[in-house]
This record gives C-alpha cells, sequence and structure tokens, in this order.
C-alpha cells in the first residue's frame, strides 16, 4: 500500500509519480526523492520503538511499513562528541600555536556524530534499514548491490536479515576486512576488475534481470539518512549552524537536507543549516562544479586517493546534490590527501578509530575555520562515517 503523505519526485525536472512507481529514476534519468504530498507533522523528538534501533523513534516522519516489515539491527541514536579542542589545534591562523586553546573557546565549535557506531560500521546503516524493510514490504527475494565497501556491507546485512539473497558487485581493489563482513553476512561476492565505474556497470547489467538495491538511486534508501537531521535537531535544536560531510554519492549530505527542510516545513525552525560538501583533490566532481557555478557534476579522472569511501567520480545525484547547497548557502570544497591524513591521524589521538575517509571531513572543518567562512560562532557537525577497525583488514 503507498503512504499517500508522500510522492516520488525528480528534483531536477520537477517531475512527480505516486510512492509505488516501480522505477527509481525520472525518464531523463535523475534518481527519484521521497518528498512530503503535505506539509510534515510537528517534530515529536523520539518515541518509544520498543525492540527496535532508536532510528525508529522517528518513524512519524517516515513513510509507513507494513507490520512485520521493518527490518532493524538497532541502527540510529549515535551519539556526538565535542572535538573542538583538537581540530582547532590544527588551524592555521597565523597566530601561533599558543592562541589555540584560546580559539578553542573563542571560535567555531566542531561536533563530532560518531556514525560508526552502527551495526555494521558505517552511516549507511540509516539507509539499508529503510531500503530494505521497503524490499521486505514489496516481496524482494533476490537484489543486487555494488559498493566500494560500507554500503555493500550495510546492504548484506540488512538483507541477510529479512532473508533476501542479494549479490554485491565490489571493485576487486576494496579492502580486505569490508568484503570478509559482507560474505559473513551470507551476500555473494561479485569482484569485478577495473574501476569503481566497471563494477556499477557490471551491477547495472545483473540488476536489469533481478532487483537493484542501489545506495546511490534508491529513494528508500535516502528517506533513512533524514535521520541524521532529526536526531541532531532533538539533542541540539537550533543551535547546529552547518553541516559538513565527507561526500561521495551524497546519499548523507541530500538526507540532512530533507530532514532538516521537514523541520524548517513543519515550523520549527527558520533555515536548513549551510551544507558542504567535502571532497578530496584527487575526485572532486561536485567541488569542480561547484567552483564553476554549474549545475552538474563536472566529468573527471580519478587518482588514487585515502578517502575510498568518497571515492565517486560520477555520482548519480550530483545535480540534486548542487541543487541542495545552493538552496542551503553552503558550497563545496576539496583538501589535499596529506589534509586527510593529518585529520584522520587527529581523530585517532582523540580516541576516535575512523576510517581514512573520515579525515576528510575534519580537513574541511579546518579549512572553512582558517578562512572565516565557519565564523565564531558556527557551531559544525561533522560525521564520523565509517569504523576504523574493518578498514584496517
Ligand atoms: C559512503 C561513505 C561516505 C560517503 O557518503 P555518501 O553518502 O556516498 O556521500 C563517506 N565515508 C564513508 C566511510 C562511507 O562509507
Ligand atoms: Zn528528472
Amino acid at each position: 500500500m503507498p503512504d499517500q503523505r508522500f510522492k516520488l519526485e525528480c528534483r531536477i525536472c520537477g517531475t512527480t509519480f505516486p510512492d509505488d512507481h516501480p522505477k527509481h529514476e525520472c525518464p531523463e534519468g535523475h534518481p527519484l526523492t521521497l518528498t512530503w504530498r503535505q506539509e510534515p507533522p510537528r517534530f515529536a523528538g523520539p518515541q518509544a520503538a520498543p525492540g527496535k534501533g532508536a532510528l525508529w523513534a522517528y518513524d512519524y516522519y517516515l513513510p509507513d511499513f507494513a507490520p512485520g516489515a521493518v527490518v532493524s539491527l538497532g541502527e540510529g541514536g549515535t551519539p556526538w562528541v565535542d572535538i573542538t579542542a583538537a581540530a582547532i589545534g590544527g588551524v592555521k591562523s597565523g597566530a601561533g600555536a599558543g592562541a589555540d586553546a584560546a580559539a578553542a573557546s573563542n571560535g567555531p565549535k566542531c561536533l563530532a556524530k560518531v556514525e560508526f557506531l552502527a551495526p555494521t560500521g558505517s552511516f549507511k546503516d540509516r539507509g539499508a534499514a529503510t531500503m530494505v524493510s521497503r524490499m521486505k514490504e514489496i516481496g524482494i527475494s533476490q537484489a543486487v548491490e555494488d559498493s566500494s565497501g560500507n554500503a555493500g556491507a550495510a546492504v548484506a546485512a540488512y538483507c541477510g536479515a529479512a532473508g533476501i539473497q542479494c549479490d554485491i558487485f565490489v571493485p576487486a581493489s576494496a579492502s580486505a576486512g569490508k568484503l570478509v563482513q559482507v560474505e559473513r553476512y551470507g551476500s555473494h561476492l561479485v569482484r569485478v576488475p577495473g574501476s569503481r565505474e566497471d563494477t556499477t556497470q557490471a551491477a547495472l547489467a545483473a540488476a536489469a534481470g533481478t532487483y537493484y538495491a542501489s545506495h546511490n538511486r534508491h529513494p528508500y534508501f535516502l528517506v533513512g539518512m533524514k535521520t541524521y537531521a532529526y536526531e541532531l535537531y532533538a539533542s541540539l535544536g537550533d543551535k547546529v549552524t552547518d553541516l559538513l560531510f565527507p561526500t561521495g554519492g551524497g546519499s548523507l549530505l541530500l538526507g540532512a537536507f530533507y530532514g532538516y527542510r521537514d523541520l524548517v516545513d513543519a515550523g520549527h525552525l527558520a533555515r536548513v543549516p549551510r551544507l558542504w560538501a567535502i571532497q578530496t583533490q584527487s575526485c572532486a566532481p561536485l567541488a569542480e562544479a561547484w567552483a564553476r557555478g554549474l549545475n552538474e557534476p563536472v566529468p573527471i579522472e580519478k587518482r588514487p586517493t585515502a578517502a575510498e569511501g568518497i571515492a565517486v567520480a560520477a555520482p548519480p545525484r550530483g545535480a540534486e546534490i548542487l541543487l541542495a547547497l545552493r538552496e542551503s548557502g553552503g558550497g563545496a570544497l576539496t583538501v589535499g590527501e596529506e589534509e586527510i591524513m593529518d585529520g584522520y591521524r587527529t581523530l585517532g589521538r582523540s580516541g576516535l578509530y575512523a576510517e581514512t575517509t573520515t579525515g576528510t571531513v575534519l580537513a574541511g572543518f579546518r579549512r572553512l575555520a582558517a578562512d572565516g567562512r565557519l565564523g565564531r560562532d558556527a557551531v559544525a557537525v561533522i560525521p564520523l562515517t565509517g569504523s576504523g577497525l574493518k578498514a584496517s583488514g
């Protein structure tokens, strides 16, 4: 049964479809987004969700799922910690190291939401929980997904729990730790030689005969990401001014945008926080487009990077991401491989063992703080997107 409160919308062409439309793309090939047909209800804070992860405490903001369809492994409800002192310690302000402590108390705040405390070790569980619940609801028994690692692990785990047989296509070069994890969840691993894009092409070809459970395209994956915004609002209210994301396919960035937009539309906030997409110089189709004022991601030649979780050369939702950045008043920027490693090491010394990709967003905070785009009163939230444990395998 479709949930009449929602529609599927192409944010680029403006075309809309009923929420049970079988395709995940508009005729132009843009991935669709689940949006409200009506004003969202008032935000009611976290509600009891017995036996389910904390994500489901906001189920009144999510589409209805048939009784028994929800697949939960304890996702959502991640804490945030204030890492301002460690983050500012790396800001080159020219004032000298002695000024660090003063800067930390006077300058922008850096709050880290510890998203790697998720069932499979990354924030991708938010989207996998809602996408696979939907798949279970509509009776899918077989699916394919393609991923460089964390999304594959998340989709494998939830499909396993739902009894859905899943093939996960991965680049032959992905981290060994993540591949072991996919197999442990009972999914079939398909190693594809060549680039990340070759992996997607192989999955798309296989999907023609089955169901494509794509974390970059499926609207029900994006919808779970909205809970990132609801959780921040529940604990920080209107204090958050800026949201930074290590951005590949942009699922967390877009989910957070739509989640915050719900809160604005329901009358709780005056505006969505500014969104910043942080990319590595080695793979920056969005930041390049932003710098040139374009509406579509720029075709790029990807170089090797320590930030493998964001090495997406052609993000399917690229145009939608650029639109969200513009609507929020934020932007996109790149950081170098050295800065990424530096950010990664800073997090480690702060007791936070995240995967190297996460160093990107700390580096992005430092850039924005150093060049004054994050003002003294800014409260920025960065997600620690993936666990260091599996990436070291
Ligand atoms: C997937 C992933 C990202 C990028 O998220 P998108 O939603 O694709 O932009 C960042 N960090 C880690 C660890 C990831 O697994
Ligand atoms: Zn379209």
